[in-house]
């Protein structure tokens, strides 16, 4: 594990080990197994990019029966005057009757989650949960629960384990946090 990196213009130091990552999705797996054990077939719904590892890793410690899908938010040129609005993409099959686990890499204000939360709800699914590895509180500003929250973290800028910086960091293992 190398102390400082750089990324672009900017020096990272390490703020979470890959170790201290592992003990927090082991607990909210634990938490998911509970909870899900009598549920039919809930599918991970992973939200990318920033939650490809997390789901990865999460999904391995998961012991019953599951599907795994990867939708991503992407913007597009709405008609109204209110400009650019964000679509699902991804999803091409019904949720109707499922239940949803969103796996998210990070929730900061919530602006995010809060619209994928409302596209989803109106296809009727039967429950829709947020997991998210990252949670700032400090920062939250939305009335949607955010039930499994692995790690929670003040309001600095984090890289690493599927997180990025313009990018970069995606692939560390350990999480990074602006040096200076
Ligand atoms: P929200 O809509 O909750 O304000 O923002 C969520 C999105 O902002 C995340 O999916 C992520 O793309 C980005 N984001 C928020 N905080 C951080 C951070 O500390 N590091 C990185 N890499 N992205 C962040
Ligand atoms: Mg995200």
């Amino acid at each position: 594990m190398k102390d400082i990196i750089q990324l672009h213009d900017r020096h990272f130091k390490v703020m979470i080990t890959a170790e201290e990552i592992d003990r927090a999705v082991e607990a909210v797996a634990e938490r998911l197994n509970a909870d899900y054990a009598d549920c039919d077939t809930p599918i991970f719904l992973g939200v990318l990019n920033g939650s490809f590892m997390f789901l990865s890793d999460l999904i391995k410690k998961i012991e019953f029966n599951n599907e795994i899908t990867f939708v991503k938010l992407a913007s597009y040129e709405g008609t109204s005057s209110t400009g650019a609005v964000k679509n699902l993409i991804g999803l091409n099959s019904s949720i109707e009757g499922r239940h949803i686990v969103i796996v998210e890499d990070i929730v900061d204000t919530g602006g995010s989650i809060q619209h994928m939360v409302e596209l989803l709800k109106a296809q009727n699914p039967a429950s829709v949960e947020v997991c998210t590895l990252f949670f700032k509180p400090a920062s939250y500003s939305k009335q949607i629960p955010i039930k499994y929250r692995a790690l929670e973290i003040g309001n600095e800028f984090i890289v690493g384990y599927g997180l990025d910086y313009d990018q970069l960091g995606r692939s560390l293992k350990d999480i990074y946090v602006v040096s200076e």
